[in-house]
């Protein structure tokens, strides 16, 4: 990720953990929030949802925030990761700085810190040039007569050219580039950053000469490269009017939007994001007032640059032009975004207008009201387009119902989908059946594709592991987000609840007795919650699977052994920001052990009106069986995939042996099942 350069400067432990002390939940809240005390808590409006009715609580006592409108809750630095939008890194910083604890960094290994010190470089370098770029534009007379002047014929105001940095690269094909050497920054870094351009033969001259200059942020707002837009005079005859810096070290184009940085607050306080096509179509939006827009760079979009925006907000809402074919290639990326569950609506412009030209003639309250009333959702708005092209082809209606299939399939949300399926069958004059069963066929297709895609994935991560281990002063690499998967997301959340059903029983109820055993010639021996699950988890080999789960109860076995209760804080002050805020998740409800979470689904039952042991074992019955049965299901689909193949004999011993496992799953899913009836039967 881009912002990581923010973070190869590594806080020492030491200092971390001073700030997590030190750090008090209500002041930092208060910075941002007016609260009023209620009880032993703080209460007051949520910043991160709109409401009018507080549920957003402070416990001072927990050092936790905790909102029951929109869940989001954690400790001081989740808060102001989550508030200001900062890495990890940027928060502990600022509240080092709010409470004046002295940063001390780690030492780095030589490799470390020149790799570190490179990014640094070409960020101070990137920072220089934007400054220079800035003085050209208002203190030479070029700059003023070629630069200034374009800004302002298109119609942006001072504000607008100071809040995007905007400036102008004078036309001496040297300029930049003898200033920055005279200014002592160094040739590798003008060729890294892709400010200058170097020649085989030692010649060195800048990239962006005459151009009027467009820096594109990180998400924190550091200069990572720049557009340049050559001016109309010389657009005659040149045919790619934008030139964008070159991949470098911290520039990658594929995982940055232009005016993510300047919009990002708007995005979270309206919850929605406009996505336009290039730089002067978010400056023209921006100056109108609608500041939640950014830019895909022209470039076609990407999965990294939805998740930057979801980031922020769920809804999208794209831009288009008035002119057909621009739509109709535009079409095509939007599946991605709803594949990745976010809901998308399109807004087509009036014909012959682009944003740039529809926000410039319009005044903001003209524009809301345009969007209002004529922003349509994506799927039926590609149903409706498809519709008018095809007519009453009838081979073109076939293929206008796979196209809308394809993008009904990409929705992961069940409901959603089905709601699509009915309005769409409408619009199209066939039957609901019929499209949703093509629906579903392609969803299975897509899911063996995302299979194979997943498997090929973890294969490479796995090599590269091997990789990695080999050569011990490579940094860690990301691990990249696996494709979500509709079956494989559906069942993870069930794991997910029966491993916090368990870690709750573990933290809350860990010491409680179950049971007393007695042997003769020992003592009676107390067998308590926590004793009876992992001794349970242990033989039956099971790993937690969801992570922040697996990580709790790391945290549970190395702080108890193998027993007892702990003090909530081991988990909602974990220095893993994951895990922390997913504990204050878990661990924090309304009336403390609330009776929502065990009536979940009918799955538990609340822990006073029963003795623990029920509750455990239904507990971990429900859990193995889901764990069975996710194992079937995967025979069954890799036997399906195989009876594909062409015939075989070695396709055949491969089926033989998949299918032999069956009945030992089976039998095991049976005991299971009548093990959980009875402890269901009992009640
Ligand atoms: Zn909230």
């Amino acid at each position: 990720m881009v912002d990581n350069i923010l973070t190869y400067s590594m806080i020492d432990q030491e200092t971390v953990s001073r700030i997590f002390d030190t750090a008090n939940i209500l002041e930092v809240v208060q910075d941002f929030v007016s609260l009023k005390k209620r009880g032993a808590n703080y209460i007051g409006c949520c910043p991160f949802h709109n409401e009018k009715t507080p549920s957003f609580y402070v416990s001072p006592t927990k050092n936790i925030y905790k909102c029951f409108g929109c869940g989001k809750g954690g400790n001081s630095v989740n808060f102001v990761m989550e508030h200001e939008q900062m890495s990890y890194i940027e928060a502990l910083k600022y509240l080092a700085q709010k409470y004046h604890i002295e940063v001390k960094e780690t030492e780095l290994t030589a490799e470390q810190q020149e790799r570190h010190d490179d990014r640094e470089s070409m960020l101070v370098l990137n920072e220089f040039a934007k400054n220079t770029f800035i003085r050209n534009m208002t203190e030479t007379d070029e700059g003023r007569a070629i630069g200034y002047k374009y800004f302002k014929e298109r119609g942006f105001n001072e504000e607008t050219i100071k809040t995007f940095e905007l400036g102008f690269s004078l036309s001496d094909r040297k300029a930049f580039t003898d200033y920055a050497l005279k200014s002592g920054y160094q040739q590798k870094y003008l060729v890294s950053t892709g400010l200058s351009i170097l020649h085989d033969d030692g010649y060195i001259f800048d990239r962006f000469s005459n151009r009027v200059m467009f820096p594109i942020h990180s998400v924190s707002g550091k200069v990572i490269g720049f557009g340049g837009r050559v001016l109309d005079a010389r657009t005659k005859g040149v045919s790619i009017k934008y030139m964008n810096s070159p991949q470098s070290e911290i520039y990658d184009k594929s995982r940055s939007l232009y005016g993510i940085y300047q919009a990002k607050p708007a995005i979270a306080r309206n919850d929605k994001c406009f996505l336009v096509e290039g730089y002067t179509d978010v400056l023209s939006m921006h100056q109108s007032g609608i500041t939640n827009v950014v830019a895909s760079n022209g470039t076609a979009l990407t999965t990294e640059q939805i998740r930057l925006i979801k980031k922020f907000t769920n809804n999208v809402t794209v831009l288009y032009d008035g002119d057909a074919a621009g739509i109709h290639a535009a079409l095509r990326g939007i599946d991605m975004i709803l594949a990745e569950g976010m809901n998308v609506k399109v807004l087509l412009l009036p014909d012959g207008e682009d944003p740039d030209s529809f926000a410039r003639n319009h005044s903001s309250s003209e524009l809301e009201t345009f969007i209002g009333a004529n922003e349509t959702d994506f799927v039926l708005f590609k149903t409706r387009l498809l519709l008018g092209d095809a007519g009453n082809d009838p081979i073109k209606k076939a293929e206008l119902i796979n196209d809308i299939v394809a993008s009904i399939a990409a929705i992961s949300d069940d409901i959603k989908r089905l709601l699509y399926v009915k309005e769409c069958a409408k619009l199209m004059d066939i039957e609901e059946a019929v499209l949703k069963d093509a629906t579903e066929k392609k969803i299975n297709k897509i899911t063996y594709q995302q299979l194979e895609a997943a498997q090929k994935e973890r294969e490479r991560e796995r090599r590269q592991k091997e990789m990695a281990a080999q050569t011990p002063t490579q940094q860690p690499q990301t691990p990249e987000q696996r494709p979500i998967l509709n079956e494989e997301t559906a069942r993870n959340k069930r794991f997910c609840e029966f491993e916090s059903g368990l870690l709750k029983c573990l933290i809350r109820f860990g010491n409680n007795v179950l049971f007393e055993v007695e042997k003769e010639n020992t003592p009676i021996e107390n067998v308590t919650v926590s004793r009876y699950i992992l001794n349970d988890l242990k033989i039956s080999e099971i790993a937690f699977r969801n992570v922040n789960c697996r990580k709790m109860l790391d945290i549970y076995i190395s702080a108890t052994g193998h027993g007892g209760t702990l003090d909530d804080s081991l988990f909602t002050q974990c220095h893993d920001t994951n895990v922390s805020s997913f504990a204050v998740n878990l661990l924090v409800e309304k009336n403390e052990v609330s009776s929502e979470f065990w009536n979940k689904r009918n799955r538990y039952i609340p822990p006073e009106k029963v003795n623990m042991k029920e509750v455990v074992d239904r507990l971990l019955s429900g859990y193995k069986l889901e764990i069975v049965e996710q194992l079937l299901d995967d025979i069954q689909k890799k036997v399906a995939e195989l009876e594909n193949e062409p015939n075989s004999e070695e396709r055949d011993e491969k089926i033989a042996a998949l299918t032999a496992k069956l009945p030992i799953y089976i039998k095991y899913k049976q005991k299971l099942s009548s093990s959980l009836d009875r402890v269901l039967n009992k009640k």
